[in-house]
């Protein structure tokens, strides 16, 4: 069993005030593997105190300390790959492949900050001007459950890059992973107070970090309903916000795609993180005269999805991480069925030959309309729609039809075609023909995806401040 009982506050690591004790689940087995204790308010408070302290001295560091400290933190965290896999898997259940490129990215933000920051001028001209990026001040970084090891190292290492201090509120359910990142971060020598790690819950811990005075900035990644309560807690003290919410990410497979490498990739979108991911390709938008070919094409390829065991190299879904989770993903398909959508693939209940733990049968449906509830709401979970589209026009409009615009996908053999669509959608990334990650380009929302902008200088200034001096 895991026991954490302990908070990290000032460099120390320190019994908290809260008593409340968490458990911690096995998402793969429903079994209960550990407790944390929580932090409370005072706790909140005392690791801002401590952060804020500590801004001074931080802020007016050379950037070549600063590449120093982010170097440092990336070689402790690559350090602990494998025990920061291991406990991705047990606490989280992402499958083995899945867990461990999560590890390796806790690492490689560290690193890639490192090398953004060297690149980084914080001063240039403009007319009679000096302008000097300056750093906010103490910064709020909160995280959700599906990826916490590289949010807290992504967060982190922009913000200490621009020369602010944190506090870092993960998420309640990810304690055992933060408690392993805790401890490397520790050992990478930074000054005391300069980052502060306090599990607790949002109300609580969570909310502190956006209505404090002494909190200049916060980054937050969750769902939008909580970005807005951020939002508006922070509006009292006009704090500076970045926001990266949910998504309804649309895949428009043109009518000129490869099915078979096309469907195979919408396959891998929509499923990516088990469907826990907020840039999923939810939204299969395909050619009406083609629909039967990617029915049938879709039946051939989710039956090779395997949904089960995260340890084992075959699996590609894995569990939903707590039972409200898997609860939430089966109201939905229930839901896809009442609203009369075409069940193609998966449906309600466990997995074949799986009788434990909480996972959820890889679903699609088909002849979905983009007005029924599993086209507008973000489900967060192995549950995709395919939706038919008449002319480019039409894919277009279904595409931006929706309040998101985190991400969108385009299929098809004629690049240039998918440029001219590219620059009309209404999202923040779009991927052509590749599910690759480019961590040195600006990633986040449009709409009511989020605020602001996240990795690469566009992230590093996220956390900075422009002041002009004439003379
Ligand atoms: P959540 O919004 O419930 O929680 C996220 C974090 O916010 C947790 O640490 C939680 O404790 C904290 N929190 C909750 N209430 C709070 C409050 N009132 N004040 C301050 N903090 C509070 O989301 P979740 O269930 O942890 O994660 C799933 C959601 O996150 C999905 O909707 C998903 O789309 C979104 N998400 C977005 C991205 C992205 O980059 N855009 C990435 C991952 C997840």
């Amino acid at each position: 069993m895991h026991q954490i009982n302990q908070v990290y506050i000032n460099g120390q690591f320190v019994t908290p005030y809260g008593e409340e004790l968490f458990d911690l689940f096995n998402p793969a087995t429903a079994q209960r593997i550990g407790q944390v204790r929580l932090a409370d308010e005072r706790d909140a408070s005392d690791a801002i105190s401590a952060a804020k302290a500590a801004f001074p001295a931080f802020s007016r560091t050379t950037k070549a300390k600063r590449v120093d400290h982010l170097r440092r933190m990336h070689a402790a965290i690559e350090s602990i790959e494998a025990e920061l896999t291991a406990a991705i898997i047990e606490e989280y259940g992402a499958p083995v492949s899945r867990a461990s490129w999560m590890a390796k990215h806790a690492a490689s933000v560290l690193g890639d900050a490192a090398a953004v920051l060297e690149n980084y001028d914080f001063t240039r001209q403009i007319g009679i001007a000096r302008v000097t990026m300056q750093p906010l001040g103490v910064a709020g970084l909160i995280t959700p459950w599906n990826s916490n090891a590289g949010f807290i190292c992504g967060k982190l290492a922009a913000a200490l890059a621009a020369g602010c201090t944190a506090v870092i509120k993960p998420s309640e359910m990810s304690a055992i992973q933060t408690s392993i990142v805790t401890r490397a971060l520790h050992e990478a020598g930074l000054p005391p107070g300069v980052f502060n790690i306090v599990t607790g819950r949002g109300e609580t811990v969570g909310a502190v970090l956006s209505t404090h005075p002494d909190i200049a900035k916060v980054s937050f990644t969750g769902s939008t309903s909580v970005g807005k309560q951020i939002l508006r807690a922070g509006a009292e003290t006009l704090k500076r916000i970045t926001l990266e919410l949910g998504g309804k990410s649309p895949v428009l497979i043109l009518d000129d795609a490869d099915l078979k490498h096309a469907i195979p990739m919408a396959l891998q979108a929509g499923f990516m993180n088990s469907g826990q991911a907020c840039i999923a390709g939810t939204r299969i938008l395909v050619p009406d005269h083609r629909l039967a070919e990617v029915e049938a094409l879709l039946v051939e390829e989710v039956a090779k999805v395997h949904a089960g065991d995260p340890n084992d190299p075959n699996t590609s879904v894995g569990p939903m991480v707590s039972l409200k989770q898997w609860q939430r993903v089966q109201r939905y398909i229930q839901v896809g069925m009442e609203e009369g959508a075409h069940l193609l693939a998966g449906g309600p209940g466990l997995p074949e030959g799986v009788n434990a733990g909480w996972f959820v049968r890889p679903t699609v449906f088909s002849r979905v309309t983009n007005q029924m509830t599993i086209a507008r709401e973000e489900i967060f979970g192995p549950v995709l729609s395919i939706i038919t589209y008449t002319s480019e026009a039409e894919a277009l409009a279904i595409a931006n039809d929706t309040p998101y615009g985190l991400q969108a996908y385009i299929l098809s053999s004629n690049p240039q075609r998918a440029h001219v669509l590219a620059a009309q959608v209404d999202a923040g990334r779009v991927l052509i023909n590749t599910l690759a990650h480019e961590p040195r380009a600006p990633f986040g929302g449009f709409k009511q995806s989020g605020i602001g902008r996240e990795y690469g200088t566009f992230g590093l200034e996220a956390f900075l401040e422009p002041k002009s001096v004439l003379s």
